[in-house]
């Protein structure tokens, strides 16, 4: 059994959400080899405090500022300090006194923190994907001057890297992507139309927080998926092919020079790429269900209908367009599921004010960070002022 001083400690931005309560799950397995350092939440005060008080963090960070005293309160008889607010993001991922930040806020604003974690030096696992669809080229640059490892926890992604162990040398020829299709696969425009938040939510292979859920709808998360593969795997985009698998078996593949495919499978369950993440370069032991191919006859392939799901459509264009362009995208989609959440607009109105949006920004074909920063500005303006936010 590891010692005190050589587990690996780990920040968990985002503790509260979907990944961020499974990392801490297997935390909580592995007690021997890693121990948390940093806990952040935006709105659960309570859920925050409790894991606080279970996993004894150095800090934690509750985002919304108005949540600050009862969080201060309830971890009075402690010693893990207490911040709030936006900047307390950043001045924790700051800290020398952690090894690795699993990124698990959602959003952009997941971005700056995990920017700042690379910039310390500090490994990342990764799993709020919009941070390389914003900004992936200045990441990426940031953590290949800084020897970062970038770890993907997205199931995908984390499929093709661990296809890519011992394949250094061998040029990927290509990468397929697969996609469960969500609730609507099958579904034309006359069903979606009437779609409501509630249908929305319910994935048929995997539990997630709500943003990624409509976006496993709409197929946007595979499209934010093939942007975020291009920076993580360093592609173009004509290498980034996706296919439809509704069995969510196989998590994706790496096809190299020869023709040969790598495939990566299990039972789709994102404590697995979350531990390999956070264990990484080893594998941890674990009781998770067994893949059992007889219980799974059939696998199935099918194309994405982008013509239904023009999200999908949306993102190769902003993927092949680069610049800005993925972050305007981003910025549009997370007010139309916003508003969508609300009920405030239909399903099939999501790509409508993300094609709009991507029509009206200001194109920016090299952008610096903080143009990056003035795109999503701009974006979220834009897209809240023809729905009337
Ligand atoms: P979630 O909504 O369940 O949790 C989000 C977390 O981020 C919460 O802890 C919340 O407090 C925090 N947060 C929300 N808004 C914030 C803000 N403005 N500032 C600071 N913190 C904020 O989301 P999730 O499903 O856990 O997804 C997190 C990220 O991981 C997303 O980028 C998502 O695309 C990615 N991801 C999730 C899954 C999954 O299975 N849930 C799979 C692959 C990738
Ligand atoms: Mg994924």
């Amino acid at each position: 059994m590891a010692d005190q001083s050589t587990k690996k400690r780990i920040a968990i931005f985002g503790s509260t959400g979907s990944i961020g309560t499974q990392a801490l799950e297997v935390i909580r397995a592995n007690a021997d080899l890693f121990e948390v350092e940093i806990l952040t939440a935006q709105t659960n005060d309570e859920l925050l405090i409790t894991q606080a008080l279970e996993y004894k963090p150095n800090a934690v960070v509750i985002g919304d500022d108005g949540r600050y005293q009862k969080v201060k309160e309830a971890l009075s008889s402690t010693d893990i300090k207490v911040f709030a607010g936006e900047a307390a993001l950043e001045e924790v991922a700051e800290f020398d006194t952690y090894d690795m930040m699993l990124a698990g806020i959602v959003g952009f604003a997941g971005l700056k923190p995990t920017l700042k974690a690379v910039e310390k030096g500090k490994a990342v696992g990764l799993a709020n994907k919009e941070t390389l669809v914003v900004a992936g080229d200045i990441v990426m640059q940031k953590a290949i001057e800084k020897r970062v490892p970038v770890i993907p926890v997205d199931s995908e992604h984390s499929a093709i890297f661990q296809c890519l162990i011992g394949e250094a040398r061998n040029p990927i020829e290509k990468i397929i992507l697969t996609a469960s299709g969500g609730p609507f696969l099958g579904k034309k425009p006359n069903f979606l139309v009437n779609v409501k938040r509630d249908h929305a939510l319910q994935h048929p292979n995997w539990s997630m927080g709500a943003k990624i859920s409509i976006d496993s709808a709409t197929l946007m998360n595979k499209g934010l998926e093939m942007i975020e593969a291009k920076w993580l795997f360093n592609l173009r985009p004509d290498q980034i092919e996706v296919v439809i698998h509704p069995q969510s078996i196989i998590h994706s593949m790496v096809q190299f020079e020869d023709g040969s495919i790598k495939a990566q499978m299990g039972l789709p369950d994102m404590k697995l790429p979350i531990q390999y993440a956070m264990a990484f370069p080893g594998r941890i032991k674990n009781d998770f269900p067994r893949l059992n191919f007889k219980k799974y006859p059939a696998l199935n392939f099918e194309e994405p209908d982008v013509k239904t799901f023009r999200n999908l459509a949306l993102a190769m264009e902003a993927l092949n367009k680069a610049g800005n362009m993925p972050c305007v995208l981003n910025a549009a989609n997370e007010i139309a599921v916003w508003a969508f959440l609300r009920n405030r607009i239909g399903f099939l109105d999501m790509t409508a004010l993300v094609e709009k949006t991507m029509e009206n920004v200001t194109f920016i074909e090299k952008p610096t960070l903080q143009e990056y920063f003035e795109s999503d500005a701009e974006a979220r303006n834009f897209a809240a002022s023809l729905i009337n936010l």
